[in-house]
C-alpha cells in the first residue's frame, strides 16, 4: 500500500504518507476547532496509532508549514527521526535562530521546542540535502527509496550568507530568510509507484532547474506542487522530466491569493487531475494581520486565519497495477 494524503487550510500545509503500514509526516499546521496538529486530528478521527509514525519532515521552517511540529514529536513516546534542510546543522542558522527567540509569533519558539525535543526524547535529527536518503532504518524496507532531492550546496550556502543578525539597537524585526530556496523536495518510490512533493522549492537555476538536470530515477504520478502553484514554482522541465501526466495537488496560500486560476489551467493541462485543497480566501476578514510591538525593538506581523476550513485529498493505491483511489474531504476543489 502506498497513501498519501495532502491537507490544507487556505494557510497551512501537511502532508502524510504511508508506506508498508509506517507514517512519515511532512509539515504541519494547527485545524482550529480542535486545536491539534491537523496529522494527530486525523490519526485519533481515524482511529490510528500515533505510533505508527516513523519520522517527521520539515520542509522548511515557514509558519505555513511548521506549526504543530513540535507538538506531534511529544505526543509520540519514542523519539521520533526527525529532517531539516542541513543550513539549519550551521552555527549562522542557530545565532538567527536564538536571537528570534524571544518573539512571539512562534515559528523560532517552535523551532527550539523541536530541537529541545528530539534530545530529550533521543530522537534522530537527519539534515537533508539533495540525494540523500531518509529514514531507511525508520521504514526498514530496502525496495523503498525515499530521498531528498534538495537543497543543493549552492541553495544551502547562499541561503547561510543571506543570514544577517542586527546589531543591537537595530530595528528588530522578524528577518525574513529565503527559506523556499532551501527547502527539502522528497522523492519517494517503493514498488507501487513513484511520487514528487515540491515542498516550497522556487524556480531558479539552484532550484528545480538543478533537480531535473539530475534527476534519473522512475517517473512520478502524484505530485504535490510546490509553493502554492504559483509562477515562481514552476519548471517546464519537471513535467516529463520527473512527472508523467500526475495526479496533482495544490494547497491554497490565502495571504496571496494562490494559487492563480491561469496556474490551474497550465497544471491541469499536463496533469491526470487536479486538487486544489484549502478553502478560498473569504470575502469577509477571515484573515487578519496583527501587528505587535517589541519596545524599541520594532514590529512583527502575523496572519492569523481565523475561521479557514481545511480540506485533504487522500490518493492511495495498493498494488503496481490497479490505479490510484482518489478520497477527498471538506475543502477541496477537482479540476
Ligand atoms: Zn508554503
Amino acid at each position: 500500500m502506498l497513501e498519501i494524503i495532502v491537507f490544507g487550510k487556505g494557510y497551512g500545509e501537511a502532508i502524510l504518507v504511508r508506506v508498508n503500514e509506517k507514517w512519515i509526516v511532512i509539515d504541519s499546521f494547527i485545524e482550529h476547532k480542535s486545536m491539534q496538529p491537523i496529522a494527530l486530528k486525523y490519526f485519533s478521527d481515524k482511529g490510528y496509532d500515533i505510533e505508527d509514525i516513523v519520522g517527521v519532515i520539515c520542509s522548511h521552517w515557514d509558519t505555513d508549514h511548521v506549526k504543530g511540529i513540535s507538538e506531534i514529536i511529544e505526543q509520540h513516546s519514542d523519539g521520533l527521526s526527525v529532517c531539516l534542510p542541513i543550513a539549519y546543522n550551521d552555527t549562522r542558522f542557530t545565532e538567527y535562530v536564538l536571537f528570534n527567540a524571544d518573539e512571539t509569533i512562534g515559528i523560532t519558539s517552535e523551532f527550539l521546542k523541536v530541537l529541545r525535543l528530539i534530545k530529550k526524547k533521543s530522537g534522530n535529527r537527519v539534515y537533508a540535502i539533495s540525494d540523500r536518503n531518509l529514514f531507511q532504518k525508520e521504514i526498514g524496507d530496502p525496495e523503498v527509496c525515499l530521498k531528498a532531492l534538495s537543497p543543493n550546496d549552492n541553495q544551502y550556502t547562499k541561503f547561510l550568507d543571506s543570514i544577517s543578525i542586527p546589531t543591537k539597537g537595530q530595528r528588530k524585526t522578524h528577518i525574513s530568510l529565503e527559506e523556499n530556496k532551501i527547502s527539502i523536495v522528497a522523492y519517494i518510490k517503493t514498488c507501487i509507484d513513484a511520487i514528487l512533493l515540491g515542498g516550497d522549492m522556487e524556480n531558479s537555476q539552484d532550484g528545480w532547474e538543478s533537480i531535473c538536470d539530475n534527476f534519473n530515477d522512475a517517473k512520478c504520478h502524484v505530485f504535490k506542487i510546490p509553493h502554492h502553484g504559483s509562477q515562481n514554482g514552476y519548471n517546464g522541465s519537471v513535467w516529463g522530466r520527473i512527472v508523467d501526466r500526475p495526479i496533482s495537488i495544490i494547497t491554497r496560500y490565502n495571504p496571496s491569493n494562490l494559487p492563480t486560476d491561469e496556474m490551474v489551467e497550465k497544471i491541469a493541462k499536463e496533469s491526470s487531475s487536479v486538487y486544489v485543497v484549502g478553502s478560498r480566501p473569504k470575502k469577509d476578514r477571515s484573515t487578519i494581520n496583527i501587528v505587535k510591538k517589541y519596545g524599541d525593538h520594532g514590529t512583527i506581523k502575523t496572519m492569523s486565519m481565523l475561521d479557514a476550513d481545511y480540506g485533504y485529498v487522500r490518493i492511495y493505491k495498493k498494488t503496481k497495477d490497479e490505479p490510484w483511489d482518489i478520497e477527498t474531504y471538506g475543502a477541496v476543489e477537482i479540476h
